[in-house]
């Protein structure tokens, strides 16, 4: 008889059979382990969910006050069903981001979430944990993916705020509302003009600063406000705003966008943006390859993004590479009958 891994993908998300939970499901289940607060991890519904005691504010925020948390210290371990230890480790995604070790019967596997280990100020930096069993994100999973140094893309946004706020422009930064809005105002140069935020965003600045992350004075921009206050300023906004009429009252604007896709040739164009500032959450190349060797896994799972070029590169490095897949439609119906068994 094969053993069953102790952890595989089913239709509900990652489980852990030994200890009946599931990581980062996207259905609602009895038991969850949550790596962050992003959309895509973080779902309700669950009957409760172990989070990082550091992401508490903003989970709570993102799931609503009725989800069942159970908050842990990085390190710490919780026992399961079965005898499974669980423990949480950062990850350095974004606030409260975890990687979940999972040990049993001497096994320990990892699944890192989304994790990047350049340092970023509003977060624990990313641990390497030694484990068997590696789970990684590849989000950009491809040599050409390589940020630059943080200080010098830094460094032009703060140029490019200057140069606007002196030629009578507000400057409007698109950043995803959790985590990267939050880097983008630890990061730039408070100095020039007054900060003003969209009220997605600030509800989140505001868990930041209760959870103890320094972050400069912000003025929350409601619906109700004049242009009062708003002259060189840099407004900090979701991309959703773009094209709304919630942009009328800062007259006129240059606009630019945070993210590692702002590396892909013609993505600023498609975004429709002055200037894109690649500065990212996720692991880079370099930075995922380096993860992966810092864990001493025997086997790497590969998930969330680019996996073939990651897969044939770990491959040919003699390593143990699988791709980490998600079921296909009507294929898995339940998960203790219809699983869609990982090669072990
Ligand atoms: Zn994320
Ligand atoms: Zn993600």
């Amino acid at each position: 008889m094969t053993r069953r891994p102790l952890i595989e993908l089913t239709d509900r998300g990652m489980y852990c059979a030994a200890g009946d939970f599931y990581i980062d499901p996207w259905r609602p289940v009895h038991r969850a382990v949550l790596t962050h607060a992003h959309s895509d991890h973080a779902r309700s519904g669950h009957g409760s969910s172990i989070v990082a005691r550091d992401g508490e504010r903003v989970f709570r925020t993102r799931l609503g006050n009725s989800a069942v948390l159970e908050p842990v210290a990085f390190g710490e371990t919780v026992v399961m069903p079965g005898g499974v230890r669980v423990s949480l480790h950062p990850a350095g995604h974004i606030l409260g981001s975890a990687q979940v070790r999972v040990e049993h019967r001497g096994e320990v596997w990892v699944a890192s979430g989304d994790y990047k280990t350049v340092p970023d100020p509003t977060c624990t930096p990313f641990e390497p944990v030694r484990c068997h069993h590696f789970i990684t994100e590849a989000t950009f999973g491809l040599p050409v993916y390589r940020w630059p140094s943080q200080r010098a893309v830094f460094s032009d946004m703060n140029s490019w705020w200057r140069d606007n706020r002196d030629a009578g422009r507000t400057s409007l930064v698109l950043a995803y509302a959790l985590g990267k809005a939050q880097r983008v105002l630890a990061g730039i140069d408070a100095s020039i003009g007054p900060i003003v935020t969209h009220d997605s965003v600030e509800r989140l600045v505001v868990d930041y600063r209760e959870s103890g992350i320094a972050m400069p004075a912000t003025h929350c921009v409601r619906e109700d406000l004049g242009r009062e206050g708003l002259d060189g300023a840099l407004v900090v906004a979701p991309p959703s705003v773009l094209g709304s009429a919630w942009l009328g009252r800062f007259g006129q604007v240059s606009t630019a966008f945070v993210s590692g896709w702002m590396l892909v040739r013609g993505a600023r164009k498609r975004q429709a943006v002055d200037r894109g500032f690649p500065i990212s959450d996720h692991a880079d190349w370099d930075e995922l390859l380096g993860a992966i060797s810092a864990t001493d896994a025997e086997t790497v799972w590969v998930t969330h993004g680019s996996s073939n070029v990651l897969l044939r590169w770990l491959t040919e490095q003699g390593k143990d590479a699988r791709e980490l897949t998600r079921p296909k439609r009507g294929q898995a119906a339940t998960d203790t009958s219809t699983r869609n068994q990982l090669p072990v």
